[in-house]
C-alpha cells in the first residue's frame, strides 16, 4: 500500500484507476531503484523494461472498467511511477523517449507485419535511437547534409548524426536523410536500420552534464547500403514522419520529469516543515510557504497538461491536429520544471551545491528540457505561426 504525502494527496488529479497505475509502478520500481544504483545503462534499461514500461498496449476499457486508463495514459502513469520511485532520471528520460517519441509514432505508420517485427523493442531486448540532429544544428531539418542516394532498388547513405540520446548503446536507429536536393517539404525520408550495419560508425559518448544517466553520441554513415524496405513510408515523407515523432515527444516526453518534480516538492516540504530557523520553523515564513505553493502550482499544471495530452491521443486525435498543443505543453512543462527546481535550490541554500547533501540540486537536466524536442524559443515561433502570424524561423 503506497503511503501518500500531503502534497501527493493534493495533486492526485486523475481518475483513481490511473493514479493506481502510478502507485503500482512506484511500488514495483522502488526495490529496483536501489538495486540498480551504479549499474550500467543497459542493465538498468532491461530491468525496468521487465516491469512492462515499454509495452505499448491497447485499451483495457470495458463497460465494467470504464475508468481504466487508455494505453497512452497508462504509459504516462508507468513512467511517472518509476520516476517517483527514484530511478535515475536519465534512464527514465530514455524510456519515455523511446515509448512516446518512437514506439507510438512507428506503430501508427508501419504496416502491421513491420510493427510486429519490432516486438523486441517492447521487452527491452532491442534499443532504438532517434537520429535527426547534425553538427551544425538540430532546429532546421531541411538544412541537413545526410543524404540517401538511390542505388538500384535501394539507397546508399552518407553523413553523420550527432547529440543522439542512446546512440552509444542502441541496436536500431531511426535516421532522417535527404532524398532530394531542393529545400522542399518532400526533401527528406526516414529509415530504420541496425546500428551494426556495414558503414555505420559510432563515436564515443559525449561527457553530458544533463541527464548523465543516459549516454549520448554520434553516428557516422559511409556508403551504408539500405534496401528500400528500410524506408519508413513513401520516399519524401520524412518530414511527415518527423512531425509525428516530434509531436508525440513534445506532448509526453516530459512525463519523465513528473517523478523528480514530485520527489523534490516532497523533500523540500519536509525540510521547511521541520527545520528550525530564526527561532521558529522555516515553513512559518510566508515567503517560504509561497515558494512551496509555487512549486506545487508548477507540478499541478504540468501534470494536468501531460495527462490531458495523453487523453487526447488515447481518444485518437491525429497528431497533425495536436502540434500546437504539444508545443505549448512542452514549453509549459519544461519551464515549470526549471521554475520548480529554482525554488527548491533557493530553499535548500548551500546544500543544493553539495553532491552528497540531503538536498542536492540537478540544475542541468531541467535546463536541457528547454532545448531538446525543439528549443522553446523556436516552438513559440511555430505556435504563433499557427495563429496566422506571418512569422518564420
Ligand atoms: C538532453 C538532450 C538530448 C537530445 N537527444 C537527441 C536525440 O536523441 N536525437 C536528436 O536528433 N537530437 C537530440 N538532441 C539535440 C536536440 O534535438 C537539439 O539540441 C535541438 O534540436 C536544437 O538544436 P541546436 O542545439 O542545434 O540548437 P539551435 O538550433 O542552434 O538553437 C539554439 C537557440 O538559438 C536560438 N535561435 C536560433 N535560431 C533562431 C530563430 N530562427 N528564432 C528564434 N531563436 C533562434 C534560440 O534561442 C534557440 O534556443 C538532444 C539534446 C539534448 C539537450
Amino acid at each position: 500500500m503506497t503511503a501518500h504525502t500531503p502534497t501527493d494527496r493534493l495533486l492526485r488529479t486523475n481518475p483513481g484507476a490511473t493514479e493506481a497505475v502510478v502507485d503500482e509502478f512506484r511500488e514495483r520500481a522502488l526495490p529496483l531503484a536501489e538495486q540498480l544504483t551504479g549499474k550500467g545503462f543497459r542493465d538498468q534499461w532491461e530491468a525496468l523494461a521487465g516491469l512492462g514500461v515499454l509495452q505499448v498496449g491497447s485499451s483495457e476499457q470495458t463497460p465494467e472498467k470504464a475508468d481504466a486508463p487508455g494505453p497512452v495514459t497508462r504509459s504516462l502513469a508507468m513512467v511517472e511511477g518509476i520516476g517517483l520511485a527514484g530511478v535515475d532520471p536519465g534512464v527514465v528520460y530514455a524510456l519515455a523517449s523511446q515509448v512516446f517519441g518512437m514506439q507510438y509514432p512507428l506503430r501508427a505508420v508501419l504496416p502491421p507485419d513491420a510493427w510486429r517485427s519490432l516486438a523486441p523493442l517492447q521487452d527491452g531486448r532491442v534499443l532504438l535511437c532517434h537520429a535527426l540532429t547534425e553538427r551544425k544544428g538540430g532546429s532546421d531539418p531541411l538544412s541537413m547534409d545526410t543524404r540517401a542516394r538511390r542505388d538500384g532498388d535501394g539507397y546508399v547513405l552518407d553523413g553523420a548524426k550527432t547529440f543522439i540520446t542512446a546512440a552509444p548503446v542502441a541496436d536500431l536507429a531511426l535516421v532522417f536523410a535527404r532524398t532530394e536536393e531542393k529545400r522542399s517539404p518532400f526533401a527528406l525520408s526516414a529509415f530504420l536500420f541496425p546500428v551494426d550495419a556495414p558503414g555505420v560508425a559510432r563515436a564515443d559518448a559525449f561527457a553530458k552534464t544533463a541527464l548523465p544517466g543516459v549516454p549520448m553520441g554520434e553516428l557516422a554513415f559511409t556508403g551504408v547500403r539500405l534496401s528500400a524496405d528500410r524506408r519508413i513510408g513513401a520516399e519524401g515523407s520524412g518530414l511527415a514522419v518527423l512531425s509525428s515523432t516530434t509531436t508525440w515527444e513534445r506532448a509526453l516526453l516530459l512525463g519523465y520529469a513528473l517523478g523528480p518534480m514530485r520527489r523534490t516538492l516532497a523533500r523540500l516540504t519536509e525540510w521547511a516543515a521541520g527545520r528550525e530557523h530564526f527561532g521558529r520553523r522555516m515553513g512559518a515564513s510566508h515567503q517560504v510557504a509561497a515558494r512551496l505553493s509555487d512549486m506545487a502550482l508548477a507540478l499541478y499544471r504540468s501534470r494536468v497538461l501531460l495527462y490531458g495530452m495523453a487523453a487526447r491521443l488515447d481518444a485518437g486525435t491525429p497528431t497533425r491536429r495536436l502540434s500546437a498543443e504539444a508545443a505549448l505543453t512542452k514549453i509549459s512543462v519544461s519551464e515549470d520544471y526549471v521554475r520548480l527546481t529554482g525554488h527548491a535550490t533557493a530553499l535548500s541554500g548551500v546544500r543544493a551545491f553539495i553532491a552528497d547533501s540531503e538536498l542536492p540540486a540537478d540544475l542541468h537536466s531541467p535546463m536541457a528540457a528547454l532545448t531538446y524536442a525543439g528549443p522553446n524559443d523556436l516552438l513559440r515561433v511555430g505556435v504563433a505561426r499557427e495563429f496566422g502570424l506571418p512569422v518564420e524561423n
